[in-house]
């Protein structure tokens, strides 16, 4: 069993149009120190600047070393999304979420873009990175394994399976039920023998999402989507082979809704229905991560998303990926994300491996 701290890197991206279009000015910039990084964000109206510690903290706004260190798909992956899998590669569970006002980044960090390679996010290139584990066992008569995923959306408290048919879902008497690594439903666990049989669960899973226009970005969905990654590797362990030792890796990877309150977005109705999930998931998250920080009892049960995420809260490594814009504009709910995430590194939670050995 290992103690260690949510880690929590702040991305910041490049304007997009509407902030050129509005002449933005660049409030934020980073700074790599001996042990970790620090984040500067100005406030545009007292010019004052606060600074924040991190992990890490990525620019990915502009090559230019007075914003700070430069930050690509290919050098987050290899700080951040490596290291996660190296380390669920061993058996620890793994929760890693994205969060952030809408339009900040997050889908572009966890998933990124299909095509050029170089622009796929976190998601894809751990998917990538398992199956060139698993190629490396090829062959191997003692090592047996195994990849399975399954893609869940939280939209207005109720949990969608993204993998499952739509017209009939959900099935009668659906529920999240208690198992003994903490929630888990009953949604399609897909079995994949490739990177291609992944990258074709996910295609689907997009086109099943319940997608909400925006006003600020009518792609963005207003439901957290949860990538769950199931990998099993076998070896038989003794001079005789007989002992087996069994490997298990669960990485939860998250792309959240965003962040932002409801009033920046003009908002009624099913948006505000949408809205007050929204707040209430995330007000959740915050909240037992703080009672986790304190050592209190956390309630899993105020959202279905701290209840999917439980087991990889209290046993794993949780590390969250805070995705901001760069404009003055969006300074509100920059500096709020950015208080957030200050909040969640607190957080020490424990990692135990998941390892057994039969007989
Ligand atoms: P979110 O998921 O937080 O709502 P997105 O990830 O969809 O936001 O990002 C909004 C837009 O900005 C998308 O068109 C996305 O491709 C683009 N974008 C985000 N981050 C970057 C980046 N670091 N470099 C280039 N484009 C980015
Ligand atoms: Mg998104």
């Amino acid at each position: 069993e290992e103690e260690g701290a949510v880690q929590v890197a702040v991305r910041m991206r490049i304007f997009n149009q509407r902030e050129k279009d509005a002449g933005a000015d660049r409030v934020i910039r980073m700074t790599r120190e001996e042990v970790g990084s620090k984040t500067f964000i100005r406030n545009p109206d007292t010019d004052e600047e606060k600074e924040f510690k991190f992990d890490y903290s990525f620019n990915s706004h502009a090559n230019d070393p007075n914003v700070g260190p430069y930050a690509t798909q290919d050098s987050v992956f290899d700080d951040l999304g490596r290291p996660v899998l190296m380390s669920a590669l061993e058996g620890r569970n793994v929760c890693l979420f994205a969060y952030g006002q809408t339009g900040a980044g997050k889908s572009f960090s966890m998933l990124g873009k299909s095509e050029p390679q170089t622009q796929q996010g976190i998601i894809p290139r751990t998917c990538r990175e398992i199956f060139k584990v698993m190629d490396k066992d090829k062959g191997n008569p003692l090592i047996s394994s195994e990849v399975a995923i399954q893609v869940v959306e939280i939209y207005c408290e109720q949990i969608n399976d993204l993998l499952a048919d739509r017209k009939t879902w959900p099935p009668a008497g659906f529920k999240p039920k208690m198992t003994k690594d903490g929630f888990a439903c009953d949604t399609i666990t897909k079995p994949c023998m490739n990177y291609e049989d992944i990258e074709q669960a996910f295609s689907f899973a997009d086109k099943n999402r319940s997608v909400g226009s925006h006003a600020l970005n009518p792609e963005s969905s207003r439901a957290h989507t949860i990538y769950q990654i199931t990998y099993q590797r076998k070896s038989k362990i003794s001079a005789d082979a007989k002992q087996c030792e069994t490997v298990t890796t669960r990485l939860n990877l998250v792309d959240l809704a965003g962040s932002e309150r409801m009033e920046s977005a003009g908002t009624s109705g099913q948006m505000l229905k949408e809205g007050n999930a929204i707040n209430l998931s995330l007000t959740a998250l915050g909240n037992t991560i703080k009672a986790l920080s304190e050592g209190k009892r956390a309630q899993f049960r105020e959202s279905k998303l701290t209840l999917l995420l439980q087991s990889s809260m209290t046993n794993g490594k949780v590390i969250m990926i805070a995705a901001v814009s760069p404009a003055s504009i969006c300074y509100d709910e920059s500096i709020s994300t950015l208080r957030f995430a200050e909040r969640i590194k607190m957080v020490k939670i424990k990692a135990k491996k998941n390892v057994t050995l039969d007989p």
